[in-house]
């Protein structure tokens, strides 16, 4: 059975390269971005490759956009067995220097989008008893890796962390919810000295995505290890 993955923020980076793993692996794709010309042309690419993906608008930071996406899937009786959060901000400043903007701007998009697309998706899933949740974290997130880096990012992939987690323990075993970390990648967000490629990054998501029934969820998966929170 053909199963179809929504990824945020799959225009570029390692969401592009999460959609064109998933893809390969014969999932149809919807690649969610939040410019549509963005989006149709990174969804156009792929499609050169034979893949089956189409452009999806999502503003992960707005409520009503997230709701406009689910009415339009809904209508095209669409469902989504694979989500991947991907779509994320890197605001710049420590937790006292930090501005009320970039405060904003981190959870709107790196946890509350998450929490309202799971809020949204997962139901379908439980329904039809198979579901797959990645969330996009980092190492910043990591408690036992001592957070770091800018605070807004820091304390919102904790965040997704341990939505991650909570979820787990709500939702039956056939909708896994796991965390990844890519690792530091060479992307907008990673910068140039970043010693992975999005490739490598996206491995352990398209990992994540895909697995089989027997697999784990509650977990954060660094290169397709157990690593700890
Ligand atoms: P990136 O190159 O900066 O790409 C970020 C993506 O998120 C872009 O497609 C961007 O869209 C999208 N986005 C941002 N705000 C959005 C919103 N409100 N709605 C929808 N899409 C939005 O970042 P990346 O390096 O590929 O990172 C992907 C994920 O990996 C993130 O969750 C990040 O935290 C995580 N990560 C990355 C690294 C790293 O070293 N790169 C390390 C650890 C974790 P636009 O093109 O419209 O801006």
């Amino acid at each position: 059975m053909k199963r179809t993955a929504l990824v945020t923020g799959g225009n570029r980076g390692i969401g592009l390269e999460i959609c064109r793993g998933l893809g390969r692996a014969g999932l149809a794709v919807l690649l969610g971005s939040r410019d549509p010309k963005l989006g149709e042309a990174a969804a156009a690419e792929l499609r050169r490759e034979k893949l089956d993906v189409r452009g999806e608008v999502v503003d992960v930071s707005k409520a009503e956009s997230i709701e406009g996406l689910a009415g339009r899937l809904e209508a095209s009786k669409i469902s989504v067995d694979v989500l991947v959060n991907n779509a994320a901000v890197y605001p710049p400043g420590t937790t006292l220097s930090m501005t009320e903007e970039a405060i904003a701007e981190a959870v709107g998009t790196n946890f509350l989008g998450p929490l309202r697309l799971c809020r949204t998706f997962i139901p379908g899933m439980v329904k039809r008893r198979y579901g797959r949740i990645v969330n996009l974290s980092s190492g910043y997130g990591s408690f036992a890796e001592g957070l770091g880096g800018p605070s807004a990012y820091c304390l919102t992939k904790a965040a997704i962390n341990a939505l991650t987690l909570q979820l787990s323990t709500e939702l039956p075993a056939f909708v896994k919810v796991n965390s990844g970390c890519p690792g530091w990648v060479k992307t907008r967000m990673g910068g140039d000295e970043a010693p992975l490629t999005a490739v490598e990054g996206a491995d352990t998501m398209v990992w994540l995505a895909t697995l089989p029934d027997d697999g784990p969820t509650g977990g954060f998966y660094r290169e397709r290890r157990l690593i700890p929170w």
